[in-house]
């Protein structure tokens, strides 16, 4: 069977988002990537946050879950360990990644668990009416820093690097076409892939609109940056004036559960479980 973009709408309608709001480009780019690799819904996972763009995954046709603020990476992993056969995404903003969610993400890594991330990053909590994210710039001006961020930015592609992932990438909300393509390679990819997608808040940040992405974006393809090569990755994830998009770094290595001695028999949605006593189970575990 051969899929569309379509095939991966929700029944239940279409996204509420504000007219311009990048997470419409995300949301087209990762159905384009799914059905590009004809993917069944019934067999990916879309796990959110909280935030605008964690609310993705209500709008596919996948198994969708939306989780506690920060939180949805562990949430994701544990699908994942529990029904290896799914391909799991996670959508988050950047307040929900590089904010509350902070230490998951650096441990997600840590652990290269097997899901994909993609992170709407446009610099505020959009859904709290704009305040500073921490991926904000310093100086940045929002409703909760008048007087301008006094903190410098986060660099997601340095602290995903340096925290073992195994695949980093920026795409663009703006060209759905270039983040498909790397949303693609991530699903194929086994192991923790990150997407540090720049997009656009209309309601929240005039500032970083579609010419400021393309004034202030370089392409790491044109720049002949090699995806295998650690220390140049290194080097573009730290490009002061201009911000580089596409793969910075993708490598191989053991994913998390590869290594526990739970899922010797495969995974646990597979264990047979006929003759385990439920209700003895609850008991022991009933307060
Ligand atoms: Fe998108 Fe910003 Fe509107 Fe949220 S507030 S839906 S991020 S434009």
């Amino acid at each position: 069977m051969s899929r569309t973009l379509k095939d991966y709408n929700s029944p239940l309608g279409k996204p509420n988002w504000c007219a311009g709001c990048g997470n419409f480009g995300t949301d087209m780019a990762l159905k384009q990537a799914m059905a590009k690799l004809d993917l069944d819904p019934d067999k990916v996972a879309v796990v959110g946050g909280i935030g605008c763009g964690a609310s993705m995954p209500y709008w596919t046709s996948c198994y969708n879950i939306l989780t506690l603020h920060g939180r949805p990476v562990p949430v994701a992993t544990g699908i994942k360990l529990a029904n290896h056969d799914l391909n799991v995404v996670v959508l988050s903003g950047d307040g929900d990644a590089y904010g509350i969610g902070m230490e998951h993400f650096i441990h997600g890594m840590r652990r290269n668990a097997n899901i994909v991330y993609l992170v709407g990053n446009n610099s505020v909590y959009g859904l709290t009416k704009g305040q500073a994210s921490p991926a904000a710039k310093k100086g940045f001006k929002s409703p909760s820093t008048p007087f301008g961020s006094p903190d410098p930015a986060v660099n997601p592609i340095a602290l995903a690097l340096s925290s073992g992932c195994t695949f980093v990438a920026r795409g663009y909300a703006g060209n759905p076409v270039q983040l498909s393509a790397l949303i693609k390679q991530a699903i194929e990819h086994k192991g923790f892939a990150l997407i540090d997608i720049s997009q656009s808040c209309t309601s929240y940040n005039k500032l970083m609109n579609h010419d400021y992405f393309l004034d202030n974006n370089y392409s790491l393809e044109d720049a002949g940056h090699d995806s295998s090569n650690f220390e140049s990755a290194l080097k573009h994830a730290f490009s002061v004036d201009k911000k580089a998009i596409g793969l910075f770094y993708k490598t191989e290595r053991e994913v998390y559960e590869d290594n526990q001695p739970q899922f010797k028999n495969g995974p646990l949605a597979k264990h047979d479980i006929t003759n385990v006593n439920v209700e003895k189970l609850f008991e022991e575990y009933s307060v």
